[in-house]
């Protein structure tokens, strides 16, 4: 009766939700998007570029952008620009809204979704590689947002932050991923409650997203993962029908919802569900 119940009010939660999606808000929405040469990211570039968006793409492969950038115009995007740009470096993202802003005359969206390469694995004691995942996933977070703000603010634009069940609820084998994602929670939900004090017109939507089809997380979690992985392009679309409608979090697959709310409920019972669906053979 709960799970039914819980069902219905999703149904509705789902059917309000859509309807407040307009796509003609995006044409000629300006966008800058990162991680935009793979997974996700690349989807969503088709998306923003099928809504008739202006976009900036960025990530590290030129090569990879270009082809993304082609596409995207084929698909009806106003503008497309590309800067590659490695988000471990701390001078790249004020450069990289720089560029945005000259090429697209101002921002509407930011949407951060990079992630810089981490086993899917024990951890082994690496610190240094938490350290910079942590500037990659986090502080490149924080300084492209704070680049971005003035201009954000100027067009009461949105920040669109992408995000894991991970950082909601830690999982198996993602220590110092989830420690990330965590950290943009605390920092953006932070954010949030200052911008509305401050009564600044800059929306933060986080996006908790589960398991995704992406080449590289079929690739890690092959083997070692029991849960069926939900398509990169309803993921993309999840995420941006959740910023333009100015959602605060985004939850997909829907029933990531219920999850988080029901997280602390029964600590023990869940740990042992969660860990139910991880592979673990002792070495
Ligand atoms: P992918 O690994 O498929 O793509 C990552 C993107 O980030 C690529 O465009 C890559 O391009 C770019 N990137 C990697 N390293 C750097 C770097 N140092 N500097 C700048 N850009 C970099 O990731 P997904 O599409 O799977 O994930 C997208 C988002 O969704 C992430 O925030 C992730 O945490 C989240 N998510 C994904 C899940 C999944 O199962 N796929 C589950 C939960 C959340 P390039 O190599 O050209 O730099």
């Amino acid at each position: 009766k709960v799970l039914c119940a819980a069902g219905i009010v999703a149904g509705l939660l789902a059917f309000f939700w859509k309807d407040t999606f307009d796509p003609e808000t995006l044409s000629g929405a300006r966008v800058l998007l990162t991680g935009a040469s793979a997974g996700i990211g690349e989807q969503m570039a088709y998306h923003y570029a099928s809504f008739g968006a202006e976009i900036v793409l960025t990530a590290r492969r030129e090569a990879v952008l270009q082809k993304v950038m082609k596409k995207c115009l084929k698909l009806g995007a106003k503008k497309v620009f590309y800067i590659p740009a490695d988000m471990s470096s701390s001078s790249e993202p004020e450069k990289v809204v720089q560029f945005a802003v000259q090429k697209l005359g101002g921002l509407d969206y930011l949407v951060l979704n990079h992630i810089g390469m981490t086993p899917f694995q024990m951890w082994d004691g690496d610190v240094e590689h938490t350290r910079w995942l942590m500037q990659v996933n986090f502080f490149s977070y924080v300084a492209l947002a704070t680049a971005a703000l003035p201009t954000l603010e100027e067009n009461k634009g949105s920040l669109v932050v992408v995000s894991s069940l991970t950082g909601k609820i830690p999982t198996p084998f993602t220590t110092s991923y989830s420690a990330t994602k965590f950290a943009l929670d605390g920092f953006f939900s932070s954010l949030r409650h200052e911008l509305t004090m401050q009564k600044k017109n800059i929306f933060i939507t986080l996006c908790i997203l589960g398991l995704i089809d992406t080449d590289m997380a079929l690739e890690k979690t092959r083997g070692k993962v029991y849960i069926a992985a939900s398509p990169a392009a309803e993921a993309a679309l999840a995420i941006i029908q959740g910023g333009a409608s100015r959602v605060q979090e985004v939850f997909y697959p829907w029933w990531l919802e219920y999850m988080c709310r029901f997280r602390d409920w029964f600590p023990n019972h869940r740990d042992q569900v969660l860990q139910s669906y991880y592979n673990y053979s002792s070495p």
